[in-house]
C-alpha cells in the first residue's frame, strides 16, 4: 500500500464504527497524519483520535471535490457494512480522483448449526415475515424502524443509541449503546417476552450477545443480510490492515 505521493496529505478514515475508532488511535500512534470522517448523526459520538470532520460531503461529486482539496494519500472506508451509500460514494469518488481506498470490514456472523437463523435481503422483508402477535426486539438503529410501524399485530421492543420521536405509542423504546452481556440481553428478553429477535447482520463482538441470549432462549432469529458493496480491497480487522500499511 504504502504512502504513494509524497506531496499528499494523510490518511482520511470514513468511519462511525468501534473498528474505525480503534484504527484512528493505532494510526496515529504510529505517527500517521489521520482525519476520521463522520456522518454527524450522532450528538454525542465517540470521538476517535486524531483530526475529526462532521457531516456528509454531498454525495460521491461532493466527497471527489474533498479528495482533490485535502489530497490525502489514502482512504480506508471503515464504515458499518450496512452503511452502502458512503461505500459507494467512496469507490467513485476514489476513483474519480485517483486516491487509493481499501475497506475494513469485519466478518458477518453466521448461524449456530442449532439454532438457523430466518435470512432476508432487506429491513423490509424482515417486517414482513413476522408472524402475528410476534413480540420483536429490534436492534438496527433508529433510522429502520418504519417498516415496523406497518404492523400493529406485533408488539415491539426497540433498542438504539437516540430515541427518535414519533414511534408509536404503544412501542416500548430503550436509549443504551453496546457492549451488551449476554446474561444481560437474556433477562431483557425473558422480561419484556420476547418471540423474535430482528437484527442485520452486522458482525463483531460488541453486540453479539443478543445472538446467543437468543440461542439459549430459542428465540427466532430473523437476519438481514448485508447489502452489496463496491468490490474494493478488504481487510477484516485493524490488525491486518495495519500489517499490510506498514
Ligand atoms: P449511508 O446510508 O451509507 O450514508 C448516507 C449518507 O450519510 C452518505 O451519502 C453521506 O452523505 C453521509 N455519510 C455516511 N457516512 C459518512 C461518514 N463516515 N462521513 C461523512 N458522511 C457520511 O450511511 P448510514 O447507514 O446512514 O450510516 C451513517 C454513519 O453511521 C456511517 O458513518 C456508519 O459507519 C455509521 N453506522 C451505521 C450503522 C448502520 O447500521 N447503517 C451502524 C452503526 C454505525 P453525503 O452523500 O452527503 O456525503
Amino acid at each position: 500500500m504504502g504512502n504513494g505521493n509524497a506531496d499528499r496529505g494523510g490518511i482520511l478514515i470514513l468511519g462511525g464504527t468501534g473498528e474505525a475508532r480503534a484504527l484512528a488511535a493505532a494510526l496515529v500512534a504510529r505517527g500517521h497524519e489521520v482525519t476520521t470522517s463522520l456522518a454527524g448523526r450522532t450528538s454525542a459520538p465517540s470521538l476517535p483520535a486524531g483530526a475529526v470532520r462532521s457531516g456528509g460531503f454531498g454525495g460521491a461529486e461532493g466527497l471527489a471535490a474533498y479528495l482533490a482539496a485535502q489530497r490525502p494519500h489514502l482512504v480506508i472506508d471503515a464504515t458499518h457494512p450496512f452503511a452502502a451509500r458512503i461505500s459507494a460514494n467512496a469507490a467513485a469518488a476514489c476513483r474519480r480522483t485517483g486516491t487509493p481506498l481499501v475497506r475494513l470490514e469485519r466478518p458477518a456472523w453466521s448461524a449456530p448449526p442449532d439454532h438457523p437463523w430466518i435470512e432476508v435481503a432487506t429491513i423490509e422483508a424482515a417486517a414482513a415475515i413476522l408472524p402475528s402477535g410476534a413480540t420483536g426486539f429490534l436492534s438496527i438503529g433508529r433510522q429502520e424502524l418504519a417498516p415496523f410501524f406497518s404492523r400493529p399485530d406485533c408488539r415491539f421492543v426497540a433498542r438504539m443509541i437516540e430515541v427518535p420521536s414519533g414511534l408509536p405509542a404503544d412501542w416500548t423504546a430503550i436509549a443504551a449503546r453496546g457492549p451488551f452481556s449476554r446474561d444481560d440481553e437474556r433477562a431483557l428478553f425473558s422480561a419484556r417476552g420476547i418471540t423474535h429477535l430482528v437484527s442485520k447482520n452486522s458482525g463483531g463482538d460488541q453486540t453479539h450477545a443478543k445472538l446467543d441470549a437468543a440461542a439459549d432462549l430459542g428465540i427466532a432469529v430473523i437476519m438481514v443480510a448485508r447489502p452489496p458493496l463496491p468490490p474494493v480491497r478488504s481487510f477484516s480487522s485493524v490488525a491486518a490492515l495495519l500489517a499490510d500499511l506498514i
